[in-house]
């Protein structure tokens, strides 16, 4: 591997690019001896212009964009103990792989591949101008970022989004009244609830707490969504609101309670009681009966079981004949590899989809429910009437849109 990857091997010399910095030259072999400009008026004149000419290769937009780029590919070495200068070809490929897996908060790539070349470029000057071989320069991270075009250039850019019929229906087809089934079954409705009615992003999603929650008597439940990002700007959090439904089948805080409720259970520390009351509770699942507290009458869960700051969503783990919900919390990315299993087996293709399908699906089903900008906008949490009109150009092209009224 060593060998492979030898930086002599990128067959790239970068001698001549890296005139005027002549002490770090000696990491691609240091010339015989150091010229001396001042031997000749000319010269020194030469040397004079040649680094004023230096000071216009790039043009300030350039340039900050390659230190940009080179703050990024720093971190990046930093969090995974690589050398950044003089990088290995093999970190530079790793750190293309990860540019190519960060996704926004539509599942679309964060780094669009003309991105990725001038984070490249920015690396590249980097190591030229300090003397060293350009380690983009290398065929292999060539090749990646080649592929990496092509199979962008088929992928769909946006996520389709999930309408309230559709998140009904893939609920209904869960088992939810059987062990061990019903214990993940519980938490998946849940998620999909939060996402869909609570128009939240997965990170969001994955990252509450019990203690996010609080229960209402005429609102439902309120969720504080974002806390660690408000605590770094010092601003509150935003409160989401999940309303009691109007059936139960749409009920999102009949949901939230029946994970709880197992969530409470999975702490009684005897296998066979927790197992026996694990059973106890889902073999009562009854969706035509509202669990939630709605209208006066008592939940599943109290404020009580919300005291606590562990993880809201959490992982699970089952067997034939056991089911057990971890300590640990969910992950952003275990939350969508969830809604593709669930719509798999609901009968519906998943390719499209991913879980910010939910929080479009919201845009997209309130807007058709004739929602105004302004109320998409605080259930959403945007601060710009622009974002949401992106989602209306995508997915709701007849909203606002006066073809609507021309009485055909
Ligand atoms: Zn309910």
């Amino acid at each position: 591997m060593t060998d492979r990857w030898s930086v002599g091997d990128t067959g790239v010399m970068s001698v001549v690019s890296g005139i005027g910095r002549r002490t770090h030259l000696a990491a691609v072999g240091a010339p015989p001896r150091i010229l001396d400009p001042q031997i000749d008026d000319e010269l020194e004149e030469l040397e004079e212009v040649s680094r004023g000419l230096e000071a216009h290769t790039l043009s300030g937009n350039t340039r900050k964009a390659y230190d940009k780029a080179w703050r990024s590919f720093e971190s990046f070495c930093e969090t995974h103990s690589l050398e950044p200068l003089p990088a290995h070809p093999e970190s530079v490929r790793w750190y293309v792989a990860w540019m190519s897996t960060q996704v926004d908060e539509w599942g679309s790539p964060r780094f669009a591949t003309a991105t990725i070349r001038q984070y490249l470029a920015g690396v590249a000057s980097r190591h030229v101008r300090d003397g060293y071989l350009d380690p983009t320069g290398h065929r292999a991270v060539a090749d990646l970022v080649r592929g990496l075009a092509k199979l962008r250039a088929v992928r769909p850019k946006r996520k389709r989004p999930l309408l309230r019929d559709d998140v009904v229906r893939i609920i209904a087809a869960m088992d939810h009244d059987a062990y061990p089934d019903g214990v993940s079954a519980a938490r998946d409705a849940a998620a999909l609830w939060l996402g869909f009615a609570g128009a939240m992003r997965r990170s969001e999603a994955a990252s509450l707490r019990l203690k996010s929650l609080e229960l209402h008597p005429q609102d439902g439940i309120h969720v504080r969504v974002g806390a660690s990002k408000a605590d770094q700007a010092g601003e509150l959090p935003d409160v989401v609101v999940l309303p009691f439904g109007s059936t139960p089948s749409t009920c999102a805080p009949c949901a939230v309670h029946r994970w709880i409720r197992l969530v409470g259970v999975a702490g009684i520390d005897d296998a066979r009681a927790r197992r026996r009351e694990t059973m106890r509770q889902l073999y009562a699942y009854d969706l035509d009966v509202h669990v939630c507290g709605v209208e006066g009458a008592a939940g599943l869960i109290s404020s009580a079981d919300l005291a606590s700051g562990a993880p809201l969503l959490r992982a699970t783990y089952r067997n034939r004949k056991d089911a057990r919900i971890h300590g640990d919390g969910i992950s952003g990315d275990a939350l969508h590899t969830m809604l593709a299993r669930r719509m798999s087996e609901a009968g519906m293709d998943p390719s499209a989809y991913g879980f910010h399908s939910l929080r479009a699906g919201h845009v997209t089903q309130a807007r058709r429910n004739g929602a105004t900008t302004e109320e998409i906008m605080r259930a959403g949490r945007w601060s710009r009437a622009e974002t949401v009109d992106v989602y209306d150009r995508e997915f709701n092209p007849a909203a606002r849109n006066s073809v609507m009224r021309l009485g055909l």
